[in-house]
Parts: structure tokens; C-alpha cells; sequence
């Protein structure tokens, strides 16, 4: 259903496309191109931002032993209070529970409940084991990679509306690049094996990462960042510190209030289509995700290789 409705979509765009010019025009007239920032209204517009895995499940661990969700959380809390003072008064902070499996059914049938124009899932990076080096913390051994740093950018082509996935998530990257923030580029590497990417976007540092469950079930346009590497000691430090995440929250801002404004010269048409989709992750799409790997229940299946989690 929901891919049948993406097809009408994608041809709909395409007639209107070539229309004669005067009849109906698909793009936006450069005078209304100019006042972009006019045109985003701050508080219709909703962003869910999701804080990356739970308490139970908390991520990756950091080079001082501190678990990728207290960054997320403190980093997602920061990002949540700036777009509020910015006027982004309908953003909604989205804390899951439980075991990373069940939560990820979790929190994208809230997130499609939710009537959002678009989500953010906020992470934290680290590196595949084998990079890892060992060094003593506060007399306890932890495990590090300062091989790696900088930040990166992911959507899924599977999303409902992977261009405007794309868009914002090119936006975000802009803002960061604005702010003397360098994407990290070794997700390109072969040495990356499974986890290598196909980089979208080589001047805003966004990847393609179909699988990725919150990006590929969200039914708004959604993107997902890992804010910096936590593995990486020096890295660790200047995500841990105010400055670093009123910078980065700032970038979110600004992206947001970029693409806001891109949203609102859709047609009308298009805006109406997208709100009458499933807002919930439905009972039937389980049975179709069971069907395809016989009757395993959702929480195994996310644990195989048609999604992951991070
Ligand atoms: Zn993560």
C-alpha cells in the first residue's frame, strides 16, 4: 500500500513536471525561492527527535567507558530545547524503552503517530571491534579508536520519500560544513566491510544506508546522524562539552528551518496524499515482515539482516 502510494507520487510529480509552464509549475518561481525563511510557519512545523537506542540497550560504549545513549540523550535534549527557542514549538523528544529490538517497533509506531513533518534519530559513532586498542581510564580498562573522527549523515532509500530524506539530510550537512565540522569519509572504505556505505552526498557527508529500521519504517522524511565518534579520545571529550553541542544544535536549526521552508512549496496535492498514509506501523505490516522470514516473530527479525540497527 504505502509503495503503491509512493508510485502515484513519483508520477504525478513526473506530469506535472512537463505541463506547460503557466498551467502548473512542480517548482517553486524564483521570487518565492528568495523568501524561503518567510515561508517556513515555525510552530505547524513538527521534527521527532529520536534519542538512538535505550537505557537497557544503550549503544556503544565511549573510549572512558560512557554509554552511546547518555550522549545521545544529553546531545538530543540540547537540539529538542533549541528548536523549541527558535520557534519550533511542536518538536518532540522521543526517549524509547526496553531491549534495542522491541524498541525499534516501538518507536517508529509512535513516530508515525505522531503526524510528523520529519524525524531526526540523534547517535553517537564508534568503530567495528577489530580497530579497537585498549588503554586504563580512572584504573579501569576501557577500549578506544582515534583512527576515526567526524561526524556522518544516513538515509535510506526505502523510506517513504527517500528525496526528501536526501534533501534535509544534505541541508544538515551543509550547516555542520558551515560550522567547520568535517563528515568522516571512511564509510567508503572497503576495510569497513559490512558497515561500508555509499556516500550520497561527498560534500555534505550523507550515506545511503537502506537497512537502517527507524529511516526505512518512519513514514516522514528522516535522517539519522552520528554526531561524532565517542571511540576516538579527543573526540570524546569535545562531544561531552556544551559548545560542541550548542554548535551542532544550531546546524539542526538552521537545516530544519531550511527545509521547513523547501516543505511548504510543495503542492498541495502531494502535502495531502503523504497525511492520508498508515500513521502506524500496522499489525499487516508485521505479518508481511513475518512472511518473509516464515513465521519468526518482529523482534527476531530485526535481529537478522533485513534490518539494522544502527
Ligand atoms: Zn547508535
Amino acid at each position: 500500500m504505502i509503495r503503491d502510494w509512493r508510485t502515484v507520487a513519483v508520477s504525478l510529480a513526473t506530469v506535472l513536471a512537463v505541463l506547460p509552464a503557466g498551467i502548473v509549475r512542480a517548482e517553486p518561481p524564483d521570487n518565492a525561492a528568495k523568501s524561503d525563511a518567510a515561508r517556513c510557519t515555525r510552530p505547524d512545523f513538527r521534527v521527532v527527535l529520536d534519542v538512538g537506542h535505550t537505557a537497557k540497550s544503550p549503544g556503544a560504549k565511549s573510549a572512558r567507558g560512557v554509554d552511546e545513549f547518555d550522549f545521545n540523550r544529553r546531545l538530543t535534549r540540547q537540539i529538542d530545547q533549541a528548536l523549541r527557542e527558535a520557534g519550533f514549538t511542536r518538536t518532540v523528544l522521543m526517549v524509547s524503552e526496553g531491549r534495542a529490538n522491541q524498541s525499534l517497533y516501538a518507536r517508529v509506531a509512535r513516530a508515525n503517530e505522531l503526524s510528523a513533518n520529519l524525524l531526526l534519530s540523534i547517535h553517537h559513532d564508534a568503530v567495528p571491534d577489530r580497530f579497537l586498542e585498549k588503554w586504563e581510564y580512572n584504573g579501569k580498562k576501557e577500549a578506544f579508536s582515534d583512527r576515526f573522527k567526524g561526524h556522518s549523515i544516513f538515509v535510506s532509500d526505502d523510506n517513504l520519500d527517500p528525496k526528501d530524506s536526501l534533501l534535509f539530510a544534505s541541508m544538515l550537512g551543509q550547516q555542520l560544513k558551515a560550522r567547520g565540522l568535517q563528515y568522516t569519509p571512511h564509510y567508503t572504505e572497503s576495510f569497513m566491510g559490512r558497515w561500508r556505505r555509499t556516500l550520497l552526498d561527498a560534500d555534505a557527508g550523507v550515506y545511503r544506508y537502506d537497512t537502517l529500521f527507524v529511516l526505512k519504517k518512519t513514514q516522514v522524511p528522516a535522517a539519522l546522524l552520528e554526531a561524532g565518534s565517542i571511540a576516538n579520545r579527543d573526540e570524546e571529550l569535545l562531544m561531552a562539552s556544551p559548545e560542541r553541542q550548542q554548535l551542532i544544535s544550531a546546524a539542526v536549526v538552521d537545516a530544519v528551518d531550511s527545509f521547513c521552508a523547501a516543505q511548504s512549496h510543495k503542492p498541495a496535492l502531494q502535502i495531502t496524499q503523504r497525511s492520508k498514509a498508515p500513521h502506524v506501523l500496522s499489525a499487516h505490516s508485521h505479518q508481511r515482515a513475518r512472511a518473509r522470514t516464515g513465521n519468526a516473530t518482529p523482534s527476531t527479525l530485526v535481529s537478522q539482516s533485513n534490518f539494522d540497527i544502527h
